[in-house]
Parts: structure tokens; sequence; C-alpha cells
């Protein structure tokens, strides 16, 4: 039985017929949905999710059609353009259309590419952001994404081109000499290329990665390990997309940031990984 929370009163957005929101679903966990996102699959006719989208979050919108848009059971995924058509056709139907994606819809998820093929039909368009996986899934593992004492910038990349290949456009070496934390997408498949790339580009092997699982789920797994182990270690610990991969110094946040663990009775094992010091007691 789907359980229907109220939105606090505001002047929301009302879903009109033949309009596309295209929504980000956040990382997961339904908790990471914004209300902008619960306001829109209360008001949908259509929801045209994608296979990283929690299908607990459809039965908020038990009122819509609801369609699914990804890749299952080793099919091929829906052609990027047949579903942008589609989007346009049931626009052009009337319908209120919520267009659900993973995380962020114009992070490493064709966003962009969608709501240029609904503009240039001639549909409008809503843009919803979303909790992005490199943003929350690493806060769920208790790694910050930023943090003072280690970056003053962070790099997502992704570990795919459109081929399906490490992307022969990225300058690894770049990357590797600017980028104090990298954040990678979609980087399992190439992991061994890509840190092969990053230690060629002079990162250190010791360099602490974290792996994080269906991050934001009950099924989230957390590897921690370097960069010269991180192949050996991912296919030990057996891990499997989707996942994202943390490359830096704030992997070592987690030692004392692990608030899952904590929460389940675990002591965080090193109150100062990055050796700052402890605050003093105060008087
Ligand atoms: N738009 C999405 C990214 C889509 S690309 C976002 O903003 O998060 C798909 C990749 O995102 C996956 O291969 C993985 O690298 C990452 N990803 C998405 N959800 C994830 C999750 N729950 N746990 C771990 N990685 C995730």
């Amino acid at each position: 039985m789907a359980q229907h929370l109220t939105l606090p009163p505001y002047d929301w957005p009302v879903m009109q017929p033949g309009w596309v929101w295209l929504c980000g679903a956040g990382s997961g966990d339904p908790g990471l949905l914004t209300l902008h996102a619960l306001n829109a699959l209360r008001q949908a006719d259509v929801v045209i999710y994608d296979a990283l989208v929690q299908e607990a979050i459809l039965d908020w919108a038990p009122q819509a059609e609801h369609i699914y848009a990804g890749k299952r059971g080793g099919k091929p995924s829906a052609k990027q353009r047949d579903i942008s058509l589609h989007l346009v056709d049931l626009a052009r139907a009337g319908k209120r259309v919520l267009r659900l994606k993973g995380g962020d819809p114009f992070v490493f998820g064709r966003g962009g590419e969608e709501a240029q093929t609904l503009v240039q039909h001639g549909v409008m368009v809503r843009i919803i952001p979303g909790i992005s996986a490199g943003i929350g899934g690493l806060a769920y593992a208790g790694i910050p994404v930023t943090h003072r004492d280690v970056n003053q910038s962070v790099t997502f990349v992704t570990g795919h081109d459109q081929s399906g290949n490490t992307p022969g456009s990225l300058d690894w070496e770049s990357i590797s000499k600017g980028s104090q934390v990298i954040v990678i997408y979609m980087g399992m498949k190439h992991i061994a290329q890509i840190a092969a790339h990053l230690m060629k580009a002079g990162r250190n092997p010791s360099e602490p990665v974290a792996v994080v699982t269906t991050a934001t789920t009950p099924e989230q797994q957390v590897l921690e390990t370097t960069l010269g182990a991180i192949v050996d270690d991912i296919a030990r610990a057996g891990l499997e997309p989707p996942a994202i991969i943390c490359v830096g110094q704030s992997v070592l946040m987690r030692q004392v940031l692990d608030w899952q663990g904590m929460a389940a009775g675990e002591a965080p094992r090193n109150l100062d990984p990055l050796g700052r010091g402890l605050p003093a007691e105060s008087a």
C-alpha cells in the first residue's frame, strides 16, 4: 500500500498536460528524492524510469503508468533516440510525463540529450536536479567529496565513452596531475586500464581508493583499497556495478566518518586519519 506524504504548503508547480519533467531520483535511497520529485510523482500520468531508479519509488506514483526504459536481464538498453522520441510522443498525446533518472539527470545521465530532443520537437520541459551518486553515494560511505585538508577541487569522470571503451578523449595525465580527488562513474568494466593510466601519469599505487556499490541502498557495499590493489581487491570481493570509485586522500576520512558503521555499533577506526590533531577538550 503506497504511503502518501502530504507536501508542506508551498507554491508547488503544477504539471501541465503535454509537458515532460526530467527528474533526478537521487542515488537510490528514496529519502534522497527532492520534494520537486515527489510533487512530480504525485501528478504524473506516465513515469518512464531507468534501471538505477529504485522500484519502491514508483509506489509513490500509483496513479501513473510505469514504463521501464533501461537495461535488464542482459538485454540491450532501449536506444537513447527511441526513448527521447517516445517522450515526445507521450507529450504530444497530452500526457503529464515524468522522466525519472538515477542520481542527477545532467550528470552522466544523458539528460541533456533527452531535453534537447524534447525542445527540438517543441515540447516544454522542466528539469529537476537530483543527488548524484558521486556526491550522495560517497556521503553514505562516510567520504566527503571535498574536505578542506584534502582537496580544493574534484573531478568527475566517466569510465566509458559512447563506444563503451575507456574514454579516449580523456587526458589522464592532466586529470592525474590536476585533480586531488577523482570520482569515477561507470568505471568497473575498465578499472584495470583506468588505474594503470593514473599510475602511469604519476599517482601513487598506495593512494587510497574506495569503491561503493549500490550506494545508499540496503545492499550498499564499500571496499577500501589502493590504486595498486584495486583490481585484485574488486575481484576478491566480487563487487559488481553500479559502483562509484573515489580516488584520493578523502577516502581516509571514512575511518572517522563511517556513520552507517557507527550506527550499527562499530567504533570509529581512527579519529584523526589525516593526522591534523584532535581538538583540545573544552574547559
Ligand atoms: N545520473 C547518475 C549517473 C548515471 S551513470 C547520477 O547522477 O548518479 C551510471 C553510473 O552512476 C553507474 O555506473 C555508477 O558509476 C553510478 N551510480 C549511479 N547510482 C549508483 C549507486 N546507487 N551506487 C553506485 N554507483 C552508482
